[in-house]
């Protein structure tokens, strides 16, 4: 057992506990931090005892590569080896911010943080905490989401506390993280650029600077070609403990037919929660029931998403019911990879 220490920043105590926490990471522990995305839990990417303590932490598989995170364009090319053209347009673009680029790997990058893979998964945080964190320890810091593996990932310090008390040195309490889902995940190793997992940055931003790509992941959670290129996929992700089932299709369609299931469940005994939109919560009345926001928001329903998962398993409900009739739209289909990842069933209406 680790005693977890917690550092609230704010304006005045700002250098003083970048210091503290670079400090840690120097000695080769762990740090949770905030990044814009979601919290990270952070190590020295370069040592190999370090993010050892970041797999054991989480009960991360040990095939399941972390992202690094860095804070300069020197950093990125003394961790990666033959970056193409359009790798560089894209950071030039998107960086910092989340987007994350896999790369040909420099020897450097031991394979405990790439999970014995010949590529490195680099991102440039748009968070001045994270950046703060790498900049003063001049670290790379492998940082994979700060929460128990398969766990919805946290957004604010009390679900990485409540997740990682006691396995991990410390975490530093900047707020809520503002997108509140990770990263766009892109391969810029094939001939035709693949985006491995969707994010904020949608396949339209990237191919407005690119050109055309691909998208190489599976919405089901079932393991396919991508997969295999990106470890991680293939891991239950983002579920809590109670049972999760998405309702797909029209709004009105989605709200007749969670109101219909609702009965039938509560009939049999079971604690129903709700995941709603603002237009099916209008609707539907009942104790453990929220909103993750507009339908046809889906920034909304992003920053609420793992919060909402979270709060309703601490309710202690056995089922959760998500109402999937919102827009795909720019961040949308990420939202709904992952509610469809963490989803045991998915019901079309
Ligand atoms: P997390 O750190 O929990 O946000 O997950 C990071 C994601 O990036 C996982 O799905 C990893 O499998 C993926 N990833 C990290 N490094 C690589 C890599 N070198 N190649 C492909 N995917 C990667
Ligand atoms: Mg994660």
């Amino acid at each position: 057992m680790t005693r977890t220490r917690i550092f609230p920043i704010n304006k005045i105590n700002f250098h003083d506990t970048l210091k503290e926490a670079a400090a840690i990471i120097d000695d080769g522990g762990l740090v949770a931090f905030p990044t814009e995305t979601v919290y990270g839990l952070g190590a020295n990417a370069l040592d190999t005892k370090a993010v050892r303590g970041i797999f054991e932490a989480k009960g991360r598989p040990a095939d399941n590569p972390l992202i690094v995170h860095i804070c300069s364009k020197q950093q990125c090319c003394e961790l990666a080896r033959n970056i193409p053209e359009k790798a560089f347009k894209l950071m030039e673009k998107f960086w910092p911010g989340p987007l994350t680029l896999i790369l040909e790997r420099q020897e450097i990058v031991p394979d405990v943080t790439t999970g014995g893979l010949d590529t490195v998964a680099l991102r440039m945080p748009d968070n001045e905490i994270a950046l703060g964190i790498i900049r003063v320890s001049g670290k790379p810091l492998a940082a994979p989401s700060a929460n128990l593996s398969g766990k919805p990932s946290p957004t604010t310090a009390q679900h990485v506390i409540s997740d990682l008390c006691g396995r991990i040195d410390a975490v530093i309490d900047g707020g809520t993280a503002e997108i509140g889902l990770e990263s766009t995940v892109i391969d810029m190793t094939l001939q035709v650029p693949a985006i491995l997992r969707p994010g904020r940055i949608s396949r339209e931003d990237i191919e407005k600077e690119i050109g055309s790509i691909t998208t190489g992941y599976l919405d089901g959670g079932h393991p396919d070609s991508a997969a295999v290129r990106s470890p991680g996929m293939k891991y239950t992700h983002y579920a809590p403990d109670a049972t999760v089932i998405l309702i797909e299709g029209a709004s009105v369609n989605v709200a007749r037919r969670i109101q219909e299931m609702l009965k039938t469940y509560e009939s049999a005994g079971l604690k129903v929660g709700l995941l709603l939109t603002d237009e099916s919560n209008m609707t539907i009345h009942q104790d453990d029931q929220l909103s993750l926001g507009s339908k046809d928001k889906p920034a909304e329903l992003a920053f609420n998403l793992f919060s909402g998962l979270r709060s309703l398993d601490a309710r202690g409900v056995d089922i959760i019911l998500v109402d999937g009739s919102f827009s795909r739209h720019g961040i949308g289909e990420a939202v709904s990879n992952r509610i469809r990842k963490a989803a045991r069933s998915i019901i079309k209406v």
